[in-house]
């Protein structure tokens, strides 16, 4: 392995409710990414995919074990340094695509500068990400305008716009049909080659999986290549 820009070791994690046991969900997580690698991960529903990559995007601490990105250890950073990660370095693209709908598809697109306090340095590369994803045309619509896979892809846009080293997309294609996910699984094909951004990706999506350079299991709260 070059440059881990990924690695987990020992991961667990479990979710207590009140009143009832723990749910033990993952039990022992070890995981090495390459930068630039692009990586698939599958697993029944309930398997813990989704708080895998909570644990990986800074968004939830693990129980037990590491997760270091680019060497460092998430859990020893302060809240303020993980915030700062989850806005720069790290890209999120969910089932769902969380658009603001009453921002416009560029508006959307920028969000995450104006957030940064640096809308005007990335409205050309908003503009440029737009074209590359075929949504030009559409920068003055509105997200109730659209359709699943064209919100999906301004989504995508949305979480590449300040160039994070990683993107992590959960089930990506899942509300899309068969010829949205066709497209949105080229486009983070060609984005991984082309940014050299990373790739994590959850997916249900035989298809999709396929696409990207190796596939991992999540089942029993362990991954294993699949
Ligand atoms: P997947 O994404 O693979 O479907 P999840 O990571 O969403 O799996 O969930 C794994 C298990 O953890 C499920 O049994 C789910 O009900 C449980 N779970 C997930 N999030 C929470 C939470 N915040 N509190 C309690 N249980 C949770
Ligand atoms: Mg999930």
């Amino acid at each position: 392995m070059t440059h881990a820009i990924l690695s987990l070791r020992q991961v667990a994690k479990s979710y207590s409710m009140p009143g009832s046991s723990a749910v033990v969900v993952l039990r022992r997580v070890d995981l090495d990414v390459a930068a630039g690698e692009s990586v698939a991960i599958v697993g029944p529903s309930g398997s813990g995919k989704t708080t895998l990559l909570q644990l990986i995007g800074a968004l939830d601490t693990p129980d037990a074990g590491e997760v270091r990105f680019e060497g460092v250890d998430l859990a020893k950073l302060p809240e303020s340094r993980r915030l700062e990660l989850r806005s720069r370095r790290i890209g999120f693209v969910f089932q769902l695509h969380h658009l603001l709908p009453q921002l416009t598809v560029l508006e959307n697109a920028l969000v995450p500068a104006w957030a940064a306090g640096d809308a005007e340095s990335y409205h050309g590369r908003a503009l440029s990400l737009l074209e590359r994803v075929g949504l030009s045309e559409r920068r003055d619509h509105r997200p109730a305008q659209l359709s699943g896979g064209e919100r999906q892809r301004v989504a995508l846009v949305r979480a590449l716009l300040l160039r994070p080293a990683l993107l992590l997309a959960d089930e990506p294609t899942g509300s899309l049909d068969h010829a949205g996910a066709v497209a949105l699984a080229d486009l983070l094909v060609a984005l991984n080659r082309d940014e050299g951004v990373t790739l994590v990706v959850v997916t249900h999506s035989r298809e999709l999986a396929e696409r990207m350079g190796r596939r991992m299991v999540l089942e029993d709260g362990e991954l294993r290549n699949a």
